[in-house]
C-alpha cells in the first residue's frame, strides 16, 4: 500500500500497487485540478502507507 498527499487540496490518495496508485492520483488530479501528472512524478511523491 502506498499513498500520496495531494499538494493543492491535502486529499490522501492510496493504492495497493504502483499502477493503482498512479491511476487513482491521475484521476483525482484531472478531475479536481485539471492537471495531468506523470507516473514518475506520482511515484516520486509516494510514501509507504
Ligand atoms: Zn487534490
Amino acid at each position: 500500500m502506498k499513498k500520496v498527499t495531494c499538494p493543492p487540496c491535502g486529499t490522501e490518495i492510496r493504492g495497493e500497487t504502483d499502477d493503482e496508485l498512479v491511476r487513482n492520483v491521475q484521476d483525482h488530479a484531472k478531475r479536481e485540478h485539471g492537471r495531468d501528472l506523470t507516473r514518475e512524478h506520482i511515484l516520486a511523491a509516494a510514501k509507504e502507507a
